[in-house]
């Protein structure tokens, strides 16, 4: 076992190592040596350290190089020191996070991970939370719970009854809604096509005078960071009609949730802490590896009503038992790593790396713009979007730079146009890294005219 972990850590070192000089995205050869890894199911026992040896040595030049710092596609995240290294701790510790009995350890650093996350994005004391694999889930969950609640109050009980019958849930989303949300929806029984799509302004915030009537069942699904622009909807607008009228307001924050423990993004976020729900993902913007999701619910109760389970072999102790806020039962302790990750950043460290991805995102749209490209968005966090003239041109400038490897960004659409969207998410991005892309950006873009 110590050869073989020792052999591993030095791929591992050798693979990280190599990211600076290796192509961002693996070439078409690299993907299709590949094969060689499907040979038949083998009959006998092969030794670990020839496995690992292969796995190494054709799956890591297949890799997407999203671990280092020119990946700037989707909001990926990379992987922080610290979490990293947890998260092979945690490996060895093969701990199930379903409850304390199951692992101590992971129910406890659950739980003072979770005491730390509330208080760094300043969300209300007490509330309640879950571990999930990414913020589709955590949309789902918090869906749930939204469900459960706005049932109750009509006096349905929908974890029996289920929905037939059940009085009607009007949702309202904003026409920039995530596809993950409607996916959510969907699971939910409550369908991605039956809800009241809000308008929004040029930068996809959706527009408070344009919102419907709500009422006590009413499930109302607002945006922390627009996946294209990175803009937030007028939280404190919405949120203080729907609770008015008991409605629930649920925030998919899948990245953006993370600008809530910066007072300097306040102007972008104020208001969100009121919501009833939060979606994030630790897997983004904390930089701890796949998959990692939070679900976070004001109102405990509701989640643990939408979520728990008994069975008579099943005993609970008093304490918060994870599984009681889950979908899940097994699952690994992804606690471990958001607990590591933020013990190793502290809050001026998680403060700096915000900071620093919006500073060169700004560096970015400026570099763009000075060479006469359009940048579409206004740059208020860490997502660029810029069109090189015409949506021919620009999807060529993106596919020229995904061939040339010398960082990764993908294509989007933004109310009509074709852009080219920049998402700087990785703790490993350094100045180089966006002096080098950008240079190679205007290169490719001067070449194609
Ligand atoms: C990434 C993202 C999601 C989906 O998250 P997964 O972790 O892929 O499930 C949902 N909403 C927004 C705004 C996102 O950026």
């Amino acid at each position: 076992m110590k050869k073989l972990l020792a052999q591993t850590s030095l791929y591992a070192h050798q693979y990280l190592e190599s990211l600076a000089q290796q192509a961002v995205y693996p070439s078409p050869e690299n993907i299709d040596a590949l094969n060689a890894l499907q040979s038949p199911l083998p009959e006998e026992p092969v030794d670990p350290m020839e496995v690992i040896a292969k796995l190494h040595h054709i799956g890591s030049p297949a890799t997407v190089a999203s671990a280092g710092g020119r990946y700037f596609g989707f909001v990926i995240g990379g992987v922080l020191p610290a979490a990293l290294a947890a998260n092979w701790l945690a490996g060895a510790w093969d701990q199930n996070a379903f409850n304390h009995v199951s692992s101590p350890s992971g129910a406890i650093l659950e739980n003072i991970a979770l005491d730390w996350l509330v208080e760094l994005l300043r969300l209300p004391e007490g509330c309640g939370a879950g571990f999930v694999t990414g913020a589709t889930m955590a949309n789902f969950s918090g869906i749930l719970a939204a469900r459960h609640a706005l049932l109750q109050k009509q006096g349905w009980d929908v974890e029996t009854q289920g929905l037939f019958g059940a009085p009607e849930i009007k949702v309202v989303v904003g026409e920039e809604v995530h596809a993950s949300l409607l996916k959510a929806l969907s699971l939910a029984g409550l369908g991605r096509e039956r809800l009241i799509r809000v308008p929004v302004d040029d930068q996809g915030r959706m527009r408070p005078d344009a919102m419907p009537e709500l009422t006590d069942t009413t499930l109302v699904c607002i945006q922390a960071g627009n996946v294209n622009t990175g803009t937030f909807d007028p939280a404190n607008a919405i949120i203080t009609k729907a609770h008015q009228q008991g409605a629930w307001v649920h925030v998919d924050g899948a990245f953006g949730l993370w600008a809530l423990c910066d007072p300097k993004l306040d102007h972008l976020t104020m208001g969100f802490n009121q919501a009833d729900s939060w979606a994030t993902d630790a897997h983004k913007w904390l930089n701890v590896p796949y998959d990692s999701g939070i679900i976070f619910c004001q109102e405990p109760l509701h989640l643990k009503a939408a979520m728990a389970t008994s069975a008579s072999y099943l005993m609970y102790e008093e304490s918060r038992e994870p599984s009681h806020y889950t979908p899940e039962l097994s699952r690994r302790a992804r606690g471990i790593e958001v607990w590591a990750a933020l013990h190793s950043l502290g809050r001026s460290g998680m403060v700096a790396m915000l900071e620093k991805h919006c500073e060169f995102a700004r560096q970015f749209a400026s570099g763009l713009e000075a060479a006469g490209y359009q940048v579409l968005n206004d740059v208020v966090l860490n997502q660029v979007l810029v069109s090189f003239g015409g949506a021919e041109k620009t999807l060529k400038v993106i596919s020229d730079l995904q061939k040339s490897g010398v960082c990764w960004c993908g294509g989007s659409e933004w109310q009509g146009q074709t852009a080219m969207r920049i998402s700087v998410s990785s703790w490993a991005t350094t100045a180089e890294d966006v002096e080098q892309s950008l240079e190679a950006m205007l290169n490719i873009a001067g070449r194609e005219t």
